[in-house]
């Protein structure tokens, strides 16, 4: 069957599939990055509250591409995502439509929003620093004194590329300028122990194997390495550190979020916006935050004991969205000091 109408249905037929029950009315459809078995609890809870059910289209890349490509066919609805260079993203690819929702400014911080409503935090993870219990004796650090020579051959981190560190070199960007975090970070590369490689993972088995003693983290790994069944080595590489809060005292740690945007085209926009009323609320942030180790933001609202028991995070007050107009020269930077090199 080579017709072209036979081509046709054949398509029909497979998008069908692709989608499955992708566009009804009680159903809100969710293209997301995280992963499934993380969101299904709050999403469970959604349902049982609304009766709305939700449909999620789980990606690991391509997610803004894809939504470019279906336009005003799109199923999205919502999206959910991690890491403000991925909700910005969205937003400047023009694939979200701004919300105006009293709900949800009065449960989430103005510091974790967009300031013309097109994205949304839902919870938050500090960028840290992993030290080695044994090894290092301070409690305290500042990201400035990852570039002190005091360190030299003893900090380990995954790629200066990665979101991750991007928007960590975006934030000192942001709070000393161009030219003082150039010189931080050709400081901290001179301080590396090994070439940037693997995940921050990677970096806490490097502390555990005695190959570093410092490196730069998010929190909810450690929760993850912790709790870790699957892969116990794991829970060896996190006894062997502690969590270090850089900048606890002055203008505080480094955080980045996970969050939610409304799609531009959303074909289930009432239902859309009930989810993300939902899932700005404290009692769903909580459940999520604690799902995957991370900090919910609505005042009065509580981390999981394994996260509170890392000490008290002073996240740093700047607004996230001011944050990420840094990332492109965070990025020129990495490259100009060769600090995967
Ligand atoms: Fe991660």
């Amino acid at each position: 069957m080579t017709t072209r109408s036979g081509l046709l249905a054949t398509l029909a037929a497979l998008s069908a599939l692709a989608t499955p029950a992708m566009a009804q009315s009680n159903t809100v459809n969710i293209y997301s990055y995280r992963q499934p078995e993380l969101i299904a609890p709050v999403l469970d809870a959604f349902t049982a509250e609304t009766g709305i059910e939700t449909q999620v289209l789980n990606l690991s890349d391509g997610l803004l591409e894809r939504m470019q490509a279906e336009g005003a066919n799109s199923p999205a609805d919502v999206i959910l995502t991690v890491d403000i260079g991925r909700l910005v993203g969205v937003k400047d690819g023009g694939v979200t439509q701004p919300v105006d929702s009293e709900i949800i400014d009065e449960n989430i911080p103005a510091q974790y929003r967009d300031s013309e409503d097109h994205w949304f935090a839902l919870t938050m993870r500090g960028r840290v620093v992993y030290a080695s219990k044994e090894r290092v004796a301070q409690d305290e650090i500042t990201y400035a004194e990852l570039a002190d020579p005091k360190w030299a051959g003893r900090i380990c981190t995954r790629s200066g590329q990665h979101s991750y560190n991007i928007g960590l070199f975006a934030s000192i960007i942001a709070h000393e300028g161009e030219e003082a975090a150039e010189a931080w970070l050709r400081g901290l590369k001179a301080n590396l122990a090994r070439p940037p490689a693997g995940n921050d993972r990677a970096q806490a088995q490097g502390i555990y194997s005695g190959e570093c003693d410092l490196a730069i983290g998010n929190t909810y790994y450690v929760g993850l390495m912790l709790t870790n069944e699957e892969n116990p080595e794991q829970k060896d590489w996190a006894a062997a550190m502690k969590v270090l809060f850089p900048n606890a005292n002055d203008r505080g740690t480094h955080v980045n979020i996970s969050g939610m945007a409304m799609a531009k085209n959303a074909p289930n926009r009432e239902n859309a916006l009930k989810l993300m009323e939902f899932l700005s609320s404290g009692e769903a942030q909580e459940i999520y935050a604690k799902e995957v180790f991370e900090y919910p933001l609505k005042d009065g609202t509580e981390p999981s004991d394994i996260v509170k028991s890392f000490g008290e995070i002073n996240p740093d007050t700047l607004p996230l969205e001011e944050i990420a107009t840094y990332r492109s020269t965070a990025s020129q930077l990495v490259d100009a000091v060769d600090f995967d090199g």
